[in-house]
């Protein structure tokens, strides 16, 4: 039995979960973004979803190509760019995918009257806990699986990513169909497609995250170096 042919009850246990990830990891490792969405949409059907950051749509046109009206799940954390709500409404608008926010516990006056304003300043990990890795948990409850945008050129942290893998932290699995792409494919697609991307990408933010911990990238430098730059912190937790 190939990867394609598996389709499981939805509600399967953790290691029957991690089993099927790891398997359809080896199996898709060569295979198209479409075609690893197939799967995933196949197997999991409504406990799939899509996140994004907005700083494209690329996963989430690609998703609604194979399942219209897919779940985008978007973490609003109350520090964002208006440019990236603005791709968030965009998408929404336009492109067949329920778009779902998520949002922190706390709103930011809440969270500064807690822990002091300017929480990204003093504890990025603190804040990003409590502005992104908390709030994804809780939405990510009703899914087995999710889609990210994660690709093994934009850093080395990221340079192993799995095209299908085991999210240990959440026991769900993780497809990252666009792993093996490279800039230049996300361009091209961009381009062929006339997918949404958010306007600070022509503005020098080849990454786009919270204002407060997002600066633009100076030449020569790796596209994710503007995050919590000077700060010694390079993943938000997310995918840790
Ligand atoms: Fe807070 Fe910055 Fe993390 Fe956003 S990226 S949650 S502002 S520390």
């Amino acid at each position: 039995m190939n990867a394609a042919e598996d389709r499981h009850d939805l509600r399967a246990d953790a290691d029957e979960l991690r089993r099927l990830a790891e398997k359809a990891g080896r199996e898709l490792e060569d295979a198209p973004a479409l075609e690893i969405l197939r799967w995933a949409v196949g197997t999991f059907g409504p406990r799939f979803c899509v996140t994004s950051s907005m700083e494209d749509a690329v996963v989430a046109h690609l998703a609604s190509r194979v399942a219209p009206g897919v779940d985008v799940v978007f973490l609003d954390t109350g520090y964002h760019f208006p440019e990236t709500i603005g791709t968030r409404d965009a998408v929404a608008a336009v492109m067949d995918v329920n778009v779902i926010t998520l949002t922190p516990r706390q709103t930011v006056a809440e969270q500064d009257a807690e822990y002091g304003p300017r929480l990204h300043d003093r504890d990025p990990d603190l804040c990003c806990a409590l502005r992104k890795v908390r709030p994804l948990e809780e939405g990510l409850r009703g899914y087995d699986a999710w889609a990210t945008g994660l690709r093994r050129d934009e850093s080395p942290t990221r340079a192993g990513t799995p095209v299908v893998g085991w999210d240990e932290r959440r026991g769900k699995v993780k497809v990252s169909p666009i792993a093996r792409w490279t800039q230049g494919d996300v361009d091209a697609y961009v381009a062929e497609h006339g997918v949404l991307t958010n306007p600070l990408l022509m503005d020098g933010y080849p990454s786009i995250g919270c204002a407060p911990c997002t600066r633009r990238v100076l030449e020569g430098e790796d596209a994710r170096s503007g995050r919590w730059a000077g700060r010694g912190k390079t993943e938000c937790g997310l995918h840790g």
